[in-house]
């Protein structure tokens, strides 16, 4: 193939997304980059067990792919992943996919405005567009623990299970009680001898309205696709007006603990380990973990939890600050990634030869989360400050991919050689951002992944998900310097740039 138009870098559902509706718009000349052998990103990598979604998945899906076929409200991964390969396929996206392929490095190249994108295995790819949708949960945070290394039992981190080791009859330990652990906790409880869960922090847990969908609604579902679109929109609007509580009014959060604090009542018996289990920062600050198994799991005679804290590890066993050691075969650790220091992928460097690293060393930022000042024709999937903690990520990532076909059919149609935001632009939005996120409750004072080590939140939408749509509804050209200006006429000046086939007004669909 020829060099393509548009680079896109992963094929999980933002990579994929963007593929497809390249396609539907008529832009063939496109390829990505997948650095494994199948599409499907965080739902290729986390096959932990009892690994699930914690969003619905008639809306944790495309708009533009409903599924009528989804088994239970928040499908299992497996489903979740065989759902990407169906959309895959169905879209003819494989024959544009470089497996096995890694992007190591991109330089934008001034003289011509493409970027250079060279892989692992040394080639050389020139586009005019850049799309990394890598996603900001694919890098595995390991842990800082004194004598980690030093451990001799298996040891895996949980986005790279290891299904070949056999946890039967094993003395296991869990590191970490986030979203990944309270699904894993009670998924393995039944099949080891003795489960130590690690924790730190407690979560707030609530019911998660989980069953199987039945077979006469799926039936529905497939016949009368505008109840499917309703079910949808039920569960989109439901789940916005928690936002309100998140973004708006975080002492509504507050009231919301009492149902937490019920539901650990209910579900634990013994008071001491309710202590244990009870969270002393407000509800959201931290992601909210729907579980209907994870307290149950909890209180199986082979299961304990820790709260200690880990002193070491060493070569068979953790000690923990009160002196207590345990003797481990396996080490589990649900330790999370590394996203908000959102360092880029793989190395960025744009004009001037600036690296992406570099100048995001204080907390990375963007331009609506998606363009960055200085790297002209890249476009961020999931860039910074496009996360959430009350509804599907898969909705973001179609309003940033509605807003980038813009910029791409725009692009093409008038020959634009190159767009960068500027710099100002990109200043006063993110002042903006940083002053609603002060009135949100991510910040009340609790440590998360959504912050830095500095305390800066880069990682979250501090809004309605409606204003994100609404502002990425369509490409803002007055935010960004054009190459050539638009007093130069439509004439294109660019060697690459093709006609797009059909231009159609930017889609607003939930
Ligand atoms: P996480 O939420 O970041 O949780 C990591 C856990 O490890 C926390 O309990 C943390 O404790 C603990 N930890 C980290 N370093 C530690 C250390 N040195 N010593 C002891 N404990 C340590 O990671 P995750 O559970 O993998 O989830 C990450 C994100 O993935 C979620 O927030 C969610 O967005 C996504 N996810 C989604 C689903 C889904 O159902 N859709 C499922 C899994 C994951 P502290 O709280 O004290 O830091």
């Amino acid at each position: 193939m020829a060099d393509p138009y548009v680079l896109i870098i992963g094929s999980g559902f933002a990579g994929l997304g963007m593929a497809i509706r390249l396609k539907q718009e008529g832009i063939d000349d496109f390829l990505v980059l997948e650095q494994a052998g199948e599409v499907g990103g965080t739902w290729r990598d986390n096959h932990y067990p009892g690994a699930a979604c914690d969003v619905q998945s008639h809306l944790y899906s495309f708009s533009f792919e409903p599924w009528p076929e989804w088994s239970r409200q928040f499908a299992k991964q497996a489903e979740i992943l065989e759902y990407l390969k169906h959309c895959a396929d169905k879209y003819g996206i494989r024959p544009h996919i470089r497996f096995r392929t890694r992007a190591t490095r991109a330089q934008f190249d001034e003289r011509t405005s493409l970027w250079e994108v060279v892989t692992g295995d040394g080639a050389t790819i020139r586009a005019r567009v850049l799309v990394p949708g890598c996603g900001p949960l694919s890098r595995p945070s390991l842990p800082d623990i004194p004598g980690l290394a030093s451990f001799e039992g298996k040891m895996f981190h949980s986005a790279r299970w290891d299904h070949a080791f056999p946890l039967e009859s094993k003395r296991v330990g869990v590191v970490g009680t986030g979203a990944s652990a309270i699904q894993i906790v009670p998924a393995i409880a039944p099949r080891v001898e003795q489960l130590h869960v690690f924790q730190r922090t407690p979560p707030w847990v609530l019911p998660k309205p989980d069953g199987p969908i039945p077979a006469w609604k799926r039936a529905v579902f497939r016949r009368l696709p505008l109840a499917q679109k309703l079910a949808r929109q039920r569960i989109y609007w439901t789940r916005e007006l928690f936002a309100v509580g998140f973004v708006a009014e975080p002492r509504i959060m507050k009231a919301l603990q009492s149902l937490g604090r019920r539901y650990l009542r209910r579900s634990v018996r013994d008071p001491s380990l309710r202590e244990k289990l009870l969270p002393r920062y407000t509800m959201g600050c931290k992601r909210i973990l729907p579980t209907n198994d994870y307290l149950p799991a909890l209180q199986r005679p082979n299961v304990e939890l820790v709260t200690d804290g880990i002193a070491e590890v060493r070569a068979r066993s953790i000690v923990t600050h009160d002196g207590r050691e345990r003797p481990l075969d396996a080490l589990v650790l649900a330790t999370g990634f590394e996203a908000a220091e959102q360092v880029s992928p793989f190395e960025v460097r744009g004009r001037g030869g600036r690296d992406l690293d570099t100048v995001w060393r204080d907390g990375a930022e963007a331009y609506l989360g998606t363009t960055v000042s200085g790297f002209p024709n890249l476009f961020l999937l999931i860039g910074p400050n496009t996360g959430l903690g009350h509804t599907s990520m898969v909705f973001i990532i179609e309003s940033q991919i509605a807003y980038i076909l813009d910029a791409v059919k725009r692009m093409r149609a008038r020959g634009l050689e190159l767009v960068d935001v500027r710099p100002d632009a990109q200043a006063a939005y993110n002042v903006r951002i940083q002053e609603r996120l002060k009135r949100t409750v991510w910040a009340t004072g609790c440590m998360s992944w959504y912050l830095t080590r500095t305390g800066k939140n880069t990682t979250v939408w501090p809004g309605f998900t409606v204003e994100f749509r609404w502002r990425l509804r369509r490409f803002d050209e007055d935010a960004y310097e054009v190459l050539p200006p638009a007093s130069e006429g439509a004439a294109d000046v660019s060697p690459r740039a093709r006609p797009t086939p059909r231009r159609s007004r930017p889609r607003l669909s939930l």
